[in-house]
């Protein structure tokens, strides 16, 4: 009788409280590990090759020969950054975007994480690249205000994936800094200088380390973490992100 009732238990919850789209509120079908309806996750759109390999950045047809050689950008090779890769999953658009905002300002971190499992297939990629995932840090008056950093939830997500330790504690934010919305490239970076630390070097001497975050704009803040870990010892320095606010090709 028991075995009979724990095989109907999911079925009877099924009737009494149907799976909704965790976006739209739909009906989805109850095993989905993304509580998103058909509609909803035909809405995530990947940003599909030729990258630059450098900032992330989709190339229109044109530049293939850039990626063909796998060089970096126009852009990049005259100005390299401090980041060594970029990946950008998602666009940051539609689906994503509500995804993302639901995590970030309304605490729905199942629905953060189950977007990054989503994602898995296009994270393998980075297996054996790096030794160590570090979160890019919140400042602490918006830890404080939020209560967590969205990008610590995406990145135990990602490090669980790759089969890589999480570091919380390496890199930290000494200064909060205007926040960049409605500032301009070179602006956004000087606003983020000095903004980081590193505490715990020895974990980070010679080691090649994956940044997380949840979206990319113009890739100033990754950059700046990405020059502190360097001065602190660390080999290389990419980054992976949930979405990207690229334009679109
Ligand atoms: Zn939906
Ligand atoms: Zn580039």
């Amino acid at each position: 009788m028991k075995m009979l009732w724990k095989s109907a238990l999911p079925i009877v919850l099924e009737v009494l409280l149907p799976s909704r789209c965790a976006l739209c509120g739909d009906a989805v079908e109850p095993t989905r590990s993304l509580s998103l309806c058909h509609a909803c996750r035909r809405d995530l759109r990947p940003i599909e090759p030729p990258r630059c390999p450098t900032c992330g950045r989709p190339l229109a047809v044109p530049d293939l020969t850039e990626t063909d050689a796998g060089l970096p950008c126009g852009p990049c090779r005259l100005a390299p950054p401090h980041l060594d890769h970029t990946l950008g999953l998602l666009y940051f658009e539609g689906a994503a975007r509500e995804t993302i905002h639901r995590l970030k300002y309304q605490g729905h971190w199942q629905l953060g994480r189950a977007l990054v499992q989503w994602c898995h297939s296009r994270l393998v990629c980075l297996q054996g690249a790096y030794d160590l995932v570090a979160p890019v840090p919140l400042d602490r008056r918006r830890l404080r205000q939020r209560g967590f950093n969205q990008s610590a939830v995406i990145g135990r997500e990602v490090a669980s994936i790759l089969g890589l330790p999480l570091v919380l504690n390496g890199l930290i934010r000494i200064r909060g800094g205007q926040p960049q919305v409605g500032l301009k490239g070179t602006a956004r970076q000087r606003n983020v200088r000095g903004c980081f630390a590193v505490q715990h070097h020895e974990r980070l001497v010679s080691s090649r380390v994956l940044l997380v975050d949840d979206v990319l704009t113009t890739g100033a803040t990754a950059n700046e973490c990405a020059r502190i870990l360097k001065a602190a010892g660390a080999e290389e320095v990419g980054l992976v992100t949930v979405a990207a606010a690229y334009a679109s090709l």
